[in-house]
């Protein structure tokens, strides 16, 4: 008997999804299987105007937590082993990756006094780099009220295809992991700096409340967390399958 999450994969591994990756991989973007990783050291990732790029974006990092929820649970972390998880799951599936960061530290250039902002900064410039590309931002909610739980998604309003990417993931969290109650989708105002700066269609995924008991817990099992991986794949090939069969 297969582990659960395997049985979970498989299923979304499905005639469909197969059938979407061979319509990429038909179309020429997946003729070169890379993977990369932004590092403090690396130098900017270069743009490959042909190859389709999937940018994965951990939440925060270093000095920056993020959100502090139940059970000392804390967002970065979570946010990164999310990232890792999926940036693993699409790279086995041949989609080219770009880890915004692979470790726990902040980018930019750490100026004291606009740390936060460089670090924004420089997630921008990754994604604005890349011309054929789509980036998904990885975050856990908080909130004060415990009972509030559930998947927020919110879309860059700067590209169209951010709404189109937004509305495979919403469906594939109703269809997978919240059939009874989902939350509606949010276009994001200038208060999400990165989702407000992009250019390329991009959406942010916060997976769960950290305020509230059950997700917190339910947010550190690896289980939870490749369940996200698999629905950001399903999405995925739902939307480059759409895009090309309009
Ligand atoms: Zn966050």
């Amino acid at each position: 008997m297969k582990p659960p999450i395997i049985r979970f994969i498989a299923l979304f591994l499905s005639a469909s999804l197969l059938f979407a990756l061979s319509v990429v991989a038909l179309s020429g973007q997946m003729d070169s299987v890379y993977s990369a990783i932004v590092t403090e050291e690396s130098p900017p990732v270069k743009a490959q105007d042909d190859i389709f790029t999937v940018i994965v974006d951990a939440g925060h990092g270093g000095e920056d937590g993020g959100a502090q929820g139940l059970y000392g649970t804390c967002e970065k972390d979570l946010n990164l082993a999310v990232a890792l998880k999926t940036a693993k799951l699409l790279t086995d599936c041949g989609v080219r990756v770009i880890l915004t960061r692979d470790g726990d530290y902040m980018l930019g250039d750490g100026k004291k006094g606009t740390k936060k902002l460089s670090d924004l900064r420089a997630r921008v410039d990754i994604a604005n780099g890349q011309k054929n590309a789509l980036l998904i931002s990885i975050h856990m909610n908080k909130f004060p009220l415990s009972y509030c739980k559930g998947v927020q998604i919110f879309y860059s309003p700067n590209d169209g295809r951010s709404l189109e990417f937004a509305n495979v993931l919403h469906s594939a969290v109703k269809e997978h992991l919240e059939p009874e109650k989902t939350r509606a989708l949010k276009e994001a105002t200038s208060a999400i700096y990165l989702l407000d700066r992009v250019r390329i269609p991009a959406v942010l995924i916060e997976c769960g409340f950290l305020s509230n008991e059950e997700e917190a817990k339910r947010l550190t099992d690896d289980d939870c967390q490749y369940r996200f991986a698999a629905l950001i794949l399903c999405a995925l090939s739902e939307y480059l399958t759409e895009e090309r069969n309009p």
